[in-house]
């Protein structure tokens, strides 16, 4: 039950599509979040995802007693003539899926990559509150980031800025590692993704013949000093720092604010800026990296505060 006293409160709704759950968060006007749940992602049938999208949204009125505004973050892009392309919903590729979903929930949607909109939710009352530049970067199932300036996210031509994940690992982590050129699920080879993101820890462990199958169980065996756990995560370590001190020459954020599984090791922390220096032309200093305030909210977080601001644009235009 929502109290009365919220019957007048304005109410934001932030939607976060997976692979495999639709995730949706209601936050009140402080950005509090009052309510969340879950249904399965209809992934092979476009018209099925709509109407569980509005199905959620339907709910979400009906529990605030208000229409709420809506934010939808989703793994992919819209491309330069506003159709989406995700690589984990097929369903969803080719379609203008902020007019479809716009017309079926009648009112207006904003629609970001859930990386950006993790990002924006960090620089917004998070761990980069009030940092000018603020880089988040989420490594976990996959590597890419999202920039804000101001507190408001960059928008690119085809919106494809900081998929760096999707960029050649640095030549000279490929040859002091001696590592093959990795066929990435993008098409091309190489890419830092295949090496940096969680799978690409795993095929690590692999590649210097260590036994160990998840990533719980080598940072189990790194805080048992195990000599291969050590040894592996070191030059993870040294791959990741040598990366960030690359994105640090290309972006120099104020912070880099870290989310996904991976940000959960907190060794990572004590050590990345030492190694990141090793990386810099004299004078250059690595901005400090530190893990999300909101963890794995920031995505719904992100996505409500765009749908809020969306709404507030389309008010002030009226
Ligand atoms: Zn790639």
């Amino acid at each position: 039950m929502v109290s009365q006293t919220l019957k007048s409160e304005k109410m934001h709704y932030g939607l976060d599509i997976g692979g495999t759950k639709i995730e949706l968060a209601i936050f009140n006007s402080q950005l509090e979040r009052v309510a969340s749940w879950r249904l399965p992602t209809p992934q092979d049938d476009y018209q099925a995802l709509l109407s569980t999208i509005a199905q959620m949204v339907v709910e979400a009125d009906k529990k605030s007693n208000i229409k709420g505004t809506v934010g939808i973050g989703f793994p992919g892009y819209l491309d330069n003539q506003g159709r989406s392309v995700s690589a984990n919903i097929a369903s969803v590729n080719g379609q203008f899926i902020v007019k479809d979903t716009c017309a079926k929930l009648g009112r207006a949607v904003a629609f970001e990559n859930d990386v950006k909109a993790f990002a924006l939710s960090e620089a917004r009352g998070g761990a980069a509150q009030s940092k000018d530049n603020a880089l988040g970067v989420v490594v976990g199932t996959g590597f890419a980031g999202g920039l804000c300036i101001e507190g408001q996210l960059y928008k690119s031509k085809q919106n494809v800025s900081c998929e760096f994940g999707h960029v050649s690992l640095p030549a000279i982590l490929q040859q002091r590692y001696q590592f093959p050129l990795r066929q990435c699920g993008c098409g091309l080879v190489g890419c830092v993704e295949e090496y940096l993101a969680g799978p690409g820890l795993l095929w690590m462990c692999s590649h210097f013949n260590t036994n160990y199958t998840s990533v719980p169980m080598l940072v189990k065996a790194l805080r048992d000093n195990e000599a291969k756990a050590i040894e592996v995560m070191d030059i993870y370590i040294d791959c990741l720092g040598c990366y960030f001190a690359q994105l640090t020459l290309m972006y120099d954020p104020d912070i880099i604010v870290l989310g996904g599984g991976l940000s959960n090791i907190a060794e990572i922390y004590s050590r990345l800026p030492q190694v990141m220096q090793k990386y810099f032309f004299n004078g250059v200093i690595a901005p400090p990296v530190v893990a999300a305030m909101f963890g794995d909210s920031s995505g719904v977080r992100g996505a409500a505060i765009l749908g809020r601001d969306n709404a507030d644009n389309a008010a002030v235009q009226n």
